[in-house]
C-alpha cells in the first residue's frame, strides 16, 4: 500500500523524507560542551544539579569545562582545584555514567606571556575537552568597563579579534610542533557581548577579514570553532559566533563544530543549543565535533552516517 502511494505520488516520498529527517533532529545526540559549576571562580552551580538538567533536557552529554585564568590579575579570584574537580566527575560518573556522559574539560584563558606554564599545566592534568578562549585584548580585561576608556566598538572589536587570531596562530605553532593541546576555540567574537553592555551595539560583521583570518587560522590549526549560545540569554539576539560567520565558516571548508550554553547555573544547561544545531544546518555543516579523553568524534545529526 506505502508502496503504491509512493509510486503515484512523489509528494509523499518528499514529505516522509522531511519528516524523517526533523525526526532525527529531535532524537539527535546533543552534547552540552561549555559549562561551569562551583569549580569555576565565577559560578555556585551544583555539579549534579548540572548533570540532572543535563539529563532532564534529553542531552548525550555534558563537558564540564572549568575556568583555568594565568593573568595575574585574576590570581586573586580564580582558584583552580584540579583533585576536587576530579573527585566530582569521578562520583558523577558512578551515579549518572549510565545514563549519560559526563566529560572533564578545561577553559584555558589565553594569555601570551604565560602560555609555556598552561602547556606545562596541560601536559600535567588529564582531561575530555580543552577550550582556549580569549578573555582580554593585551593587558585589557574585555568584561571591564574600566578597561575600555578611550575605546569603542569599532576600535575594540578589532583589538579583540586581533588578540583571538594571536591566540589561533599560537595554537597553529604548537601543533606544527607535534602536540595537539587544544580542541575547541571558545566563543570567539565574545567582544560583542561587552559592547553591548557598555555601549548598546555590537558591530562584529565589519572585521569580516579578520574574522576570516581567525576562521582559517582554526582550519589550519585543526582547531574546532564553538557556537557559544550564552548570548541569547544575555540581551542579544545572536549566538557567539553569529549565523554570517558560521556560513563563512563551512564556506571556508569547515565540517564541524562544538556547541556550549557557556552555562554558570543549572538551569541553562543546554540552553540554545538546539537553535545553534539549525544554524549548522542551515550553513550545510551537519555534524557536531564531539571530544572524549581528547579523541574528536563527530556526531551527524541529519540521520546519516
Ligand atoms: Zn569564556
Ligand atoms: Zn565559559
Amino acid at each position: 500500500m506505502t508502496l503504491a502511494r509512493r509510486a503515484f505520488c512523489p509528494h509523499i516520498v518528499v514529505w516522509e523524507a522531511i519528516i524523517c529527517t526533523e525526526e532525527a533532529f529531535l532524537r539527535m545526540d546533543l552534547y552540552d560542551q561549555h559549562l561551569h559549576s562551583k569549580h569555576s571562580f565565577d559560578s555556585k552551580a551544583d555539579p549534579r544539579e548540572n548533570v540532572e538538567a543535563a539529563i532532564e533536557q534529553g542531552l548525550s552529554g555534558l563537558t564540564f569545562t572549568e575556568h583555568y585564568d594565568v593573568n595575574p590579575q585574576d590570581w586573586d579570584s580564580c582558584v583552580y582545584d584540579d583533585a576536587a574537580y576530579s573527585e566530582t566527575i569521578e562520583g558523577l560518573r558512578c551515579e549518572f555514567g549510565d545514563a549519560i556522559f559526563i566529560g572533564k574539560g578545561v577553559e584555558i584563558c589565553y594569555q601570551p606571556r604565560r602560555m609555556d606554564h598552561v602547556l606545562e599545566f596541560l601536559e600535567d592534568h588529564s582531561f575530555d575537552l580543552v577550550v582556549l578562549s580569549v578573555h582580554y585584548f593585551g593587558e585589557h580585561a574585555v568584561h571591564k568597563r574600566a578597561h575600555w576608556v578611550g575605546i569603542d566598538t569599532a576600535e575594540g572589536t578589532r583589538r579583540y579579534f586581533a588578540h583571538v587570531i594571536e591566540a589561533v596562530r599560537f595554537v597553529g605553532q604548537v601543533q606544527r610542533e607535534g602536540s595537539r593541546v587544544f580542541d575547541v576555540l571558545g566563543h570567539l567574537d565574545l567582544v560583542k557581548r561587552y559592547t553591548q553592555r557598555f555601549f548598546g551595539e555590537h558591530d562584529v560583521d565589519a572585521c569580516a577579514d579578520l574574522r576570516d583570518e581567525i576562521l582559517r587560522g582554526c582550519l589550519a590549526a585543526d582547531l574546532t570553532p564553538e557556537i557559544n549560545t550564552s548570548t541569547l540569554r544575555q540581551g542579544l539576539d545572536v549566538t557567539m559566533p553569529n549565523l554570517a560567520t558560521v556560513r563563512r565558516y563551512a564556506e571556508l571548508g569547515g565540517q564541524a563544530m562544538s556547541v556550549g550554553s557557556d552555562a554558570h547555573v543549572s538551569k541553562a544547561i543546554g540552553a540554545g543549543l538546539r537553535e545553534a544545531v539549525s544554524m549548522l544546518r542551515d550553513v550545510g555543516i551537519h555534524q557536531l565535533a564531539v571530544f572524549k579523553g581528547r579523541e574528536r568524534e563527530f556526531v551527524r545529526f541529519d540521520g546519516g552516517r
